[in-house]
C-alpha cells in the first residue's frame, strides 16, 4: 500500500508557482479519493503570502517556517524533507532547474523510486503505478511501471497536468511544523540572486508572444516571425539555441535560463518544448504550435497544434492576418 502523497510548493517573491496546481492534478490522477498534503518550506511573511494562497487548493499545508530555508537550496530542503516525511511518502516536484536539482537526490535519501521529467501518469494498478515519459524530444515515448509501496519522488513536467482541471478549493488548513525541521546543516551556500537582462523591449509584459525555435532554421528566416509579430501586435521571442547562435538578444530567450513570460497567447514557432523552454512560461497562456513533427512534445501543452513547414504556414498566415484587417 502506497503512503501518504506531498506536492513540494516551489514559490517566489510571496507567490505559489504555477505548478503548485498541476501537483495537485497529477496527484489525483494517482489516488483519485486521495487528498494531498503541500509542503511550503521558506521563511518569514513570503511564507505565510504562500501558505494563505496553496489553501485555496490543498485541505492540508505543511509549513516550514526557518532562515536556513529563506532561499531555495535544494541540499537544505533535501535534508528537511527526510527529516518531515514518512520513509514511504510519494512525493510530486515539478521539473524544473531546481526539481532536477532536488528529486533525484531525495530519492537516494529515501531509498525509493525517482521518475523524473513524467509527461503522464496512467494510473494505478495495486502498488504499481504506470507512468510515461519522453525521450529524444518527443521522438519516443517510454512507459513505465514502477512499484511505489516503499515510496517514490516524482518530477513532473510542467504545463502537462493542466491547472483547471483542479477545480476551485475549499480552504485548507496550515500546520506550522517549524519545530519538526531538525538539523538542516548543508554545505551548499546561497550567494545572490542574478536577474537576467531587461534588453530593447521587455518580453515579460507582453500579451502577445511569437517564439521561433531551431526549427526556424536560419537567421534570414526570423524576418518571417517578426512580420507575424507585426500583424498581430506581438513581440519576438525565442528558445536558447537562436541566442546561442547569436540571431537574437539574450533578453529575447524565454526558459529556466531566459526570462519568465507571462503572455495571454503564446505563438510557438519550430520549438520542440522542453522543459527549460516551458519552465519560463507562467500564466497558462493559450499556446499555438507550429512544428512540423507531430509527435513534439510542445503539442502535449498547446491549445492549438500545427502540423506543418513554418517556412510555409507562417508567411500564409501573416497573410491572412493582413487581409482580415
Ligand atoms: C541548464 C540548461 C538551461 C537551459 N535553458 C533554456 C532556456 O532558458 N530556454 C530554452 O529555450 N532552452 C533552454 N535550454 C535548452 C533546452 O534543453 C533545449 O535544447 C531547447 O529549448 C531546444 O530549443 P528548440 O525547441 O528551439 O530546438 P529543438 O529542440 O531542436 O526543436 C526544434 C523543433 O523545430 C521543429 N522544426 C524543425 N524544422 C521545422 C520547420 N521547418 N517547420 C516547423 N517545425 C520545424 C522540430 O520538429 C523540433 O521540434 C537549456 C538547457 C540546459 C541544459
Amino acid at each position: 500500500m502506497a503512503g501518504q502523497v506531498f506536492a513540494y510548493i516551489t514559490h517566489k517573491a510571496g507567490k505559489a508557482d504555477d505548478s503548485a496546481q498541476e501537483l495537485l492534478v497529477a496527484a489525483a490522477k494517482i489516488f483519485p479519493d486521495a487528498e494531498p498534503t503541500a509542503i511550503v518550506a521558506g521563511a518569514g511573511s513570503e511564507l505565510d503570502a504562500v501558505c494563505g494562497e496553496v489553501a485555496a487548493w490543498y485541505k492540508e499545508i505543511w509549513k516550514f517556517d526557518n532562515e536556513a530555508l529563506a532561499y531555495p537550496n535544494a541540499e537544505a530542503i533535501r535534508k528537511l524533507l527526510v527529516n518531515v516525511l514518512p520513509g514511504d511518502a510519494v512525493v510530486l516536484i515539478p521539473h524544473d532547474t531546481f526539481g532536477m536539482d532536488l528529486g533525484p537526490g531525495l530519492s537516494i535519501k529515501m531509498d525509493s523510486v525517482f521518475v523524473s521529467d513524467v509527461a503522464g501518469i496512467d494510473g494505478l494498478e495495486g502498488d504499481t503505478l504506470k507512468i510515461t515519459r519522453q525521450e529524444y524530444s518527443g521522438q519516443v515515448s517510454t512507459h513505465l511501471s514502477c512499484d511505489i509501496s516503499s515510496g517514490a519522488v516524482l518530477n513532473l513536467r510542467p504545463g502537462v497536468f493542466q491547472a483547471e482541471e483542479s477545480g476551485a478549493g475549499t480552504g485548507g488548513q496550515v500546520v506550522d511544523k517549524s519545530a519538526e525541521i531538525g538539523d538542516l546543516t548543508v554545505g551548499r551556500r546561497f550567494l545572490e540572486v542574478v536577474e537576467a537582462e531587461i534588453g530593447d523591449v521587455d518580453i515579460t509584459k507582453e500579451d502577445i508572444l511569437v517564439s521561433v525555435g531551431r526549427g526556424i532554421e536560419d537567421e534570414d528566416n526570423i524576418e518571417i516571425a517578426d512580420e507575424l509579430a507585426e500583424a498581430m501586435g506581438a513581440v519576438v521571442s525565442c528558445s536558447r539555441p537562436i541566442v546561442d547562435a547569436k540571431w537574437l538578444e539574450k533578453s529575447r530567450q524565454v526558459g529556466t535560463s531566459g526570462q519568465t513570460v507571462k503572455p495571454k497567447v503564446y505563438m510557438a514557432l519550430g520549438i520542440s518544448g522542453s522543459f527549460q523552454h516551458m519552465g519560463g512560461l507562467k500564466g497558462n497562456p493559450f499556446i499555438v504550435a507550429i512544428n512540423k513533427n507531430p509527435k513534439a512534445p510542445i503539442f502535449q501543452v498547446a491549445d492549438v497544434g500545427v502540423v506543418e513547414d513554418l517556412l510555409d504556414f507562417v508567411p500564409a498566415l501573416t497573410e491572412k492576418i493582413q487581409e482580415s484587417k
